[in-house]
């Protein structure tokens, strides 16, 4: 598929004023510490670093996540280094291997690339077939998991993923997408990019931490990845990263106690959506953990529902081409999601 301006566009548009449960958002801003940093922080926008402070980002993500810091990179979003790792270690040669549905971004660059592209159904349960991805394609570049997955919400177990790292060929990588893993509170792969070479940890500011618009994300990844992926801006990744994103994530991350309430507050909104949906004759897709989930709706189609839904003020996602019956519906507050039942009843029941 090629992308296009109005593609991208298309996948952005947000309608003012309705309830915004299409893009994975989160449904409140950044917490008050990381707000009050950014706030602090742009009486000093003329400086590139007013304070050392991609030194204190490292610092705190090292604290959390116990990654050393010679393998921790700031972007301004996960967006780019998705693209450039398709970039980097995809080629016409060697290929990328994805699960389906999953999210586009890499294998769209690859694709552009003219790298082979491979999609791999998830399995029964919802977990990436790391087994089927590899014999799907045995001499890829690139083996993608997005865990949570987008748009399933669904997990997949660390020892899968090691399983592929230990299967794969010795020079493939594989990225381990962690966008929703703050909402999912479940171990994650950090530790396979410190013990390992061939493995690239990504996350991003933008879902639990309510930073979408500000821009910032990060890769753990042997240092000798990173140049590879670096090599054509020159390391010059710190030039790229808004000082009001670098200082709001640095307040930001250690906040145990405020992750652990907001992934709370997200799980019960999600769980009080869900069941009044199952209630209404609905089908779910079983197993989300991140703030997402599909949805079937009997005799109507995605598009009809997204209409019909927007209609009633509440703006609901899309669907992908693997579960083209189903709507991806993002967790808003309880608020919107008590809003999003009655506009299902609205339409549904009339
Ligand atoms: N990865 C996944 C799985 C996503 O769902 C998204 C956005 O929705 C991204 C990466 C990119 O987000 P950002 O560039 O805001 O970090």
């Amino acid at each position: 598929q090629t992308i296009t301006p109005a593609f991208a566009q298309q996948s952005a548009k947000a309608v003012v004023g309705a309830v915004r449960i299409g893009s994975n958002e989160c449904w409140t801003g950044p917490f008050p510490a990381g707000a009050e940093a950014a706030m602090l922080i742009v009486q000093q926008g003329n400086r590139y670093e007013p304070d050392n402070n991609h030194a204190k980002l490292f610092e705190a993500v090292n604290q959390v996540e116990g990654v050393p810091i010679d393998r921790i990179t700031a972007w301004p979003g996960s967006s780019d280094p998705l693209s450039r790792t398709a970039v980097t270690f995809a080629s016409p040669e060697r290929g990328i291997v994805t699960a389906d549905p999953t999210y586009e971004v890499l294998w769209r660059t690859g694709d552009w690339i003219g790298a082979k592209v491979t999609k791999v159904p998830l399995t029964a349960d919802y977990r990436h077939d790391v087994k089927a991805m590899l014999a799907a394609d045995p001499q890829a570049g690139l083996y993608y998991i997005c865990s949570p997955n987008n748009p399933t919400g669904t997990l997949t177990p660390i020892e899968d993923i090691i399983w592929l790292a230990e299967n794969k060929p010795k020079d493939a990588i594989i990225l381990v997408d962690e966008a929703y893993i703050h909402f999912a509170g479940a171990p994650n792969a950090a530790r396979l990019a410190v013990e390992r070479d061939d493995v690239i940890v990504m996350r991003t500011f933008s879902k639990l931490f309510g930073m979408a618009g500000m821009r910032l994300g990060l890769t753990f990844c042997a240092p000798e990845l990173l140049e590879r992926m670096m090599r054509y801006d020159g390391m010059q990744v710190i030039n790229m990263l808004p000082m009001t994103a670098v200082a709001a994530g640095t307040a930001s991350l250690t906040l145990a106690a405020q992750i652990e309430a907001r992934r709370n507050e997200m799980i019960a909104a999600r769980t009080m959506a869900t069941d009044h949906l199952k209630k209404r004759g609905l089908s779910v897709l079983p197993g989300s953990r991140a703030n997402m989930f599909m949805v079937e709706w009997k005799d109507r189609t995605p598009k009809e529902m997204m209409a019909a839904l927007l209609a009633e003020g509440v703006q609901i996602g899309r669907s992908w081409t693997a579960y083209p019956k189903m709507s991806r519906v993002s967790v808003g507050s309880a608020e919107d999601m008590e809003k999003f039942c009655l506009a299902v009843d609205k339409v549904m029941l009339g």
